[in-house]
């Protein structure tokens, strides 16, 4: 490059965008403020000292006295990883509930440990049948269950208990990524007896993408002292990882600093708030998005209500509008972000996140009317206004708290 063409390149600015995405979601100014603070190193006394701080928020949040509680270095992947690396051998065998593109990735990791895999499925949009997962486990020694609490690619929430309940009748722990609905949905380690359980810091929890919350009970602990082989991966090998995020603070690798400071700073928001409110005011916006898009003649992927995820709607695409289009129109004209669909129901579904900061009613109320407009535009017949109208009437029928951030 000539000295000409760098002097070119600009001052960096990011447009002022509105993601209404199953992540990243937006986030609330404190956690920006929050990670603009000085650096500083990573064996720094001060620094150890907030990392306690991190994991007893993290505890909090879910809802766990598990020791081995953290944020990994890593991106909600990393996490699927690291949950499916450390209780898993070569040549063991577990279950992997399939109904969408992650709970795939945790199964596709896992074949790479290399173990056997059994996959108990269903289709897009649909839960696995707990009692699919007892069958294809009997009669063999099952090391875990694993489950996506939340399919992001599909819109569809499993309830924990029941895959619970079958993986005690095969002996099995439960591993459940809770990516797309820790802080966001109902979700309680200890009291839902979860083995392991991990998360993403941009979705519910609403701070930049980049972190892993997870966390292992004792029984997990256990397993890991007593396994034959060394983890198959160095870095996401969870022991020497607390070894630093323990009482010992050995140096593992660099954790991205500046990242926890706005993990800590979001995470302070979730406990400010208080979960139960934090589930209510997802679950409430959600109720609203979805009464619009019915009223403006749209319709939900997911048949059924209760299986719906409450921070990403999975809406069908009408017959003769062009996915691409809408979505390029709701950036361009409202820098409105949401999603497309993912393998099988690619340009068959839009996906709509309302997670951690971004699940509000004015996002909602935005949303609605820019999608509408935009409809229109396409040659959709909505009937004006119809979206909002739904919405507001779906708040009005509740005492809704002011707006997240508003200043008390
Ligand atoms: C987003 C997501 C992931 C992957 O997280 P990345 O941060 O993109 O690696 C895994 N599982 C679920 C359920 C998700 O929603």
């Amino acid at each position: 490059m000539s000295d000409r063409e760098a002097e070119m390149i600009g001052e960096l600015l990011p447009p002022d965008r509105l993601m209404l995405t199953p992540g990243p979601s937006c986030v609330d100014p404190r956690v920006n403020r929050a990670m603009a603070a000085p650096l500083v190193g990573h064996m720094d006394p001060w620094f150890t000292g907030m990392m306690d701080d991190v994991q007893t928020l993290l505890r909090s949040v879910f809802q766990t006295q598990n020791h081995i509680t953290f944020p990994i270095s890593a991106s909600g992947s990393g996490g699927i990883e690291a949950a499916v690396m450390n209780p898993l051998e070569a040549g063991d065998e577990c279950i992997v509930c399939v109904n969408g593109a992650f709970s795939e990735r945790m199964a596709i990791i896992a074949e790479r440990i290399p173990a056997k895999v059994i996959r108990v499925e269903a289709p897009y949009g649909r839960t696995v049948d707990p009692a699919d997962v007892i069958r294809a486990g009997k009669g063999r020694k099952i090391k875990f269950v694993g489950l996506t609490h939340g399919e992001t690619s599909s819109g569809v929430v499993h309830r924990i208990e029941d895959y619970r309940k079958a993986a005690d009748e095969l002996g099995a722990l439960l591993v459940v990524d809770a990516v797309a609905t820790l802080a966001g949905v109902p979700l309680d380690v200890a009291g839902q007896h979860i083995d392991i359980c991990f998360s993403g810091s941009q979705k519910a929890i609403s701070a930049p993408p980049g972190m892993a919350p997870i966390t292992v009970n004792a029984r997990v602990e256990e397993l890991m002292r007593a396994r034959k082989e060394p983890v198959r991966s160095w870095y996401f090998d969870l022991t020497p990882a607390m070894n630093y995020w323990g009482k010992e603070r050995l140096y593992h690798h660099t954790p991205p600093i500046t990242l926890i400071y706005g993990m800590r700073e979001a995470l302070r928001c979730v406990v400010e708030e208080g979960l139960e409110a934090r589930w209510e005011r997802h679950l409430h916006n959600q109720q609203a998005l979805i009464a619009g898009l019915e009223a403006m003649g749209l319709e939900l992927f997911v048949s059924n209500p209760a299986d719906r995820l409450v921070t990403v709607t999975a809406v069908n695409i009408p017959a003769g509008i062009e996915d691409g289009k809408v979505r390029r129109q709701l950036l361009d004209e409202f820098n409105i972000e949401i999603a497309g669909g993912l393998g099988p129901v690619k340009g068959k579904i839009w996906r709509i996140g309302l997670m951690g900061y971004s699940s509000q009613k004015s996002n909602v109320l935005l949303f609605l009317a820019a999608l509408e407009k935009t409809l229109l535009d396409q040659g959709f017949r909505v009937p004006a206004g119809a979206g909002e109208a739904a919405a507001i009437h779906c708040y009005q029928q509740a005492a809704q708290p002011a707006a997240v951030g508003a200043r008390k």
